[in-house]
């Protein structure tokens, strides 16, 4: 068992925004650098959890993009570079990034894997343990849909779910049996629910971190609720054409 804590964070929907597809009529994931646009309080948000807390932060993320021609290989890893980009200039880094590239109906033959690694199988979370000395039960796995929350339990982790309470997403998480531990409305909540549960921030000299900020109080659940509620909290700006051809290139870091 590992000894490190992390806050794990699932990307698309937590560190960046989510695009209306109106082709497809509803909202996705970014296709390209120019659509990601990362949340303007994430970078201060991760830096109070990792230079605030100690916290390891580790990017945990599906991308079926590249598998389905939705974007190149190079696109999937400008956009990935943006946020780490970000963050950094925030004064914060991620300690690792862990990404499944597979889908079942993958275009792309060879992503076309029954992986361990995507979402909502535990194997990234399992993976990213081993790898950088995580103790499981005493980490956060923060995501904006109910497969984060049951990768994070299989997992053994702490479940935190970004997004609004719904009556329809009660019925998803009652339906799913995904029920998580916690629930914020985006990540700039993530380190004042931390400190509520106790989890103290370190002030060094180098943080301007204020732990005087009051406590989240959206906290906990009620019991049987919810899901990934996209749709209703999204000002999601309309997708323009993106590239999206194809060439694939090896690459995964899980599976
Ligand atoms: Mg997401
Ligand atoms: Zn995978």
């Amino acid at each position: 068992m590992g000894r490190e804590r992390a806050v794990f964070v699932d990307r698309d929907g937590v560190l960046n925004d989510l695009v209306y597809d109106r082709e497809e009529g509803r909202v996705s994931s970014p296709f390209s650098v120019r659509e990601l646009r990362v949340f303007p309080y994430v970078p201060e948000a991760v830096k109070r959890i990792r230079e605030g807390m100690g916290f390891k932060v580790i990017v945990i993320s599906n991308q079926p993009g590249v598998s389905k021609r939705q974007f190149t290989h190079a696109e999937f890893e400008r956009m990935n570079a943006k946020v780490r980009k970000a963050v950094r200039e925030g004064g914060s880094a991620f300690d690792a990034e862990y990404y499944c590239l597979h889908h079942p109906h993958a275009l792309v033959k060879k992503y076309r894997v029954d992986c361990d690694c995507r979402k909502p199988k535990p194997g990234m979370l399992l993976h990213a343990a081993e790898e950088n000395d995580i103790d499981l039960r005493r980490s956060y796995f923060i995501g904006d849909a109910l497969v984060d929350v049951k990768a994070g339990q299989r997992a053994g982790c702490r479940t935190v779910l970004v997004g609004h309470f719904t009556t329809m997403l009660g019925r998803m998480m009652e339906r799913e049996g995904a029920t998580p531990d916690y629930m914020i409305s985006s990540l700039r909540d993530a380190p004042s629910l931390l400190i509520g549960l106790g989890e103290r921030e370190r002030a060094g000299p180098r943080d301007h971190v204020d732990a005087t900020r009051p406590v989240q109080t959206d906290g906990r659940t009620p019991p049987e609720r919810a899901r990934t509620a996209h749709p209703e909290r999204r000002t999601a700006s309309p997708r323009k054409a993106g590239p999206r051809t194809s060439s694939p290139s090896p690459w995964t870091l899980c599976g």
